[in-house]
């Protein structure tokens, strides 16, 4: 049914480029603030308003289930499964589910629009939000832009055209603020497709990031952090270098991370239909998270193009986690070599699966706890939700 949208907001008017928004250093750049959905920024905003207990409730018809480990963990879900593309997409992230799930729904007439990030022309890594239309322009919006993205800012641009289906893909900041205003938008039906997303970094941050980690920043075209506990990037010949994550000169680093990022729970993104990552599942496979009856509806559309295979889950990540908490404080760094054993030792004998999920959750939920706990000591109790504090209650953590 169609939603009426109220039209007080078209009175508000986006903010200009680069003006201080209202969450200000918290601010993720999340695009919605460049519109007139500003208007309900108060509300909407992942750092002004969390409000997961709600939105859940809006998104998925209920709350996570505390006392059930997987939902405390990865949220409301009808079903998890690996997968991957039979034949992937070249120079996608991973094998392309995503830019698969999106042409499938625009050809098969689900959708008229989706919502997604190509890259500016003049910047392999520079976000440039898209309402596609076609399949080609959500295939020139495959691989990830890692760095903050305004994917929100098209919104007005939705309401302009008078489509009534739209596919929304995002990070989980974007997508708690789009599930605030979604009944604004004058649709049918909205469809939200997410990735899981931690550590990202502004434009300037990315660089510092690139220079200070790969030997070629310039000819970097992708990476990420495998669960082999390396980053891999990709370098335009097709080489791969990896480097492991212990090596990272986190004393350098350590401030490059977004606010936004070092505050934010939301790794799993929790109020979308249908979650697509890699985190809890094995190399080369990546991870479905089915949310609700849209997530599944969007599985099915793709699910003859996929290979599948159940998850799994191996080791214990509790001891590995504890020892990140005072080395992280810390800012230390490895020397290589004793960063490439330590690979090696904790991919042969270290979480997988979805323990190795649990284990990238716990870590970072912890570092961000603290984080928020220093410097935004008024905003822990609201700020962080529930099914946070439970998990970072299993550690350790240094006294205030
Ligand atoms: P593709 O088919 O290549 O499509 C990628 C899609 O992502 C595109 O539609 C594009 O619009 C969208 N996109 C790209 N950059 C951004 C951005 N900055 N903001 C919003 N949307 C964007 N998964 C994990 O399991 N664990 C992680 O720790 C993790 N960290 C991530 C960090 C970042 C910053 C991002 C953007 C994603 C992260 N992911 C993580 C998700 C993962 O890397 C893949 O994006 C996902 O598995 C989909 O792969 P694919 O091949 O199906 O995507
Ligand atoms: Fe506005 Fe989004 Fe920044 Fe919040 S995170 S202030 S909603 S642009």
């Amino acid at each position: 049914m169609t939603q009426v949208p109220s039209v007080s907001h078209q009175k508000a008017r986006g903010l200009k480029p680069g003006s201080r928004r209202p969450a200000k250093d918290l601010c993720s750049e999340c695009g919605l603030c460049d519109t007139h959905y500003i208007h309900y920024v108060k509300d909407a905003c992942a750092f002004l308003n969390q409000q997961f207990d709600q939105l859940e409730e809006k998104s998925h018809g209920r709350q996570r289930n505390l006392e059930d480990p997987r939902e405390l963990y990865f949220g409301v879900h009808q079903t998890m499964v690996a997968a991957r593309k039979k034949e992937p997409i070249p120079g996608a992230q991973w094998t392309g589910i995503v830019s698969t799930i999106a042409c499938e729904m625009l050809t098969q007439g689900l959708v008229e629009g989706v919502v997604c990030v190509q890259n500016r022309e003049d910047d392999r890594f520079g976000p440039q939000p898209v309402l596609a239309r076609t399949p080609a322009e959500v295939l020139a919006a495959k691989v990830n832009k890692p760095t903050l993205s305004p994917n929100l800012s098209v919104l007005e641009q939705i309401e302009q055209s008078g489509m009534k289906r739209v596919l929304a893909i995002g990070v989980g900041c974007q997508i708690q603020a789009l599930r605030a205003v979604q009944d604004q938008l004058g649709l049918e039906k909205l469809y939200v497709l997410g990735t899981p997303c931690v550590d990202n970094v502004s434009r300037a941050g990315l660089q510092k990031f690139l220079e200070t980690t790969s030997f070629s920043p310039e000819t970097v075209v992708h990476y990420e952090f495998m669960q082999d506990f390396n980053i891999h990037f990709k370098h335009e010949d097709g080489t791969i270098e990896k480097v492991p994550f212990f090596g990272l000169k986190t004393n350098v680093l350590k401030d490059i991370f977004a606010p936004s990022c070092l505050s934010c729970f939301d790794y799993v993104n929790n109020l979308a239909d249908l979650t697509v990552g890699y985190m809890g599942a094995n190399f080369g496979w990546q991870w479905m998270v089915v949310r609700n009856q849209t997530g599944r509806e969007m599985l099915e559309l793709v699910r003859d193009q996929l290979e599948m295979e159940p998850v799994t889950s191996e080791g214990d990540r509790h001891a590995a986690v504890q020892q990140s908490i005072p080395a992280y404080e810390k800012g230390v760094t490895l020397p290589m070599w004793a960063a490439k054993l330590m690979g090696v030792f904790i991919e042969r004998w270290g979480p997988k699966g979805l323990e190795y999920a649990r284990f990238s959750i716990d870590s970072h939920f912890t570092r961000n706890y603290l984080y928020v706990r220093r410097k935004y000591p008024q905003k822990l109790a609201a700020h962080v939700p529930e099914f946070a504090k439970r998990i970072v209650a299993q550690y350790q953590l240094p006294k205030e």
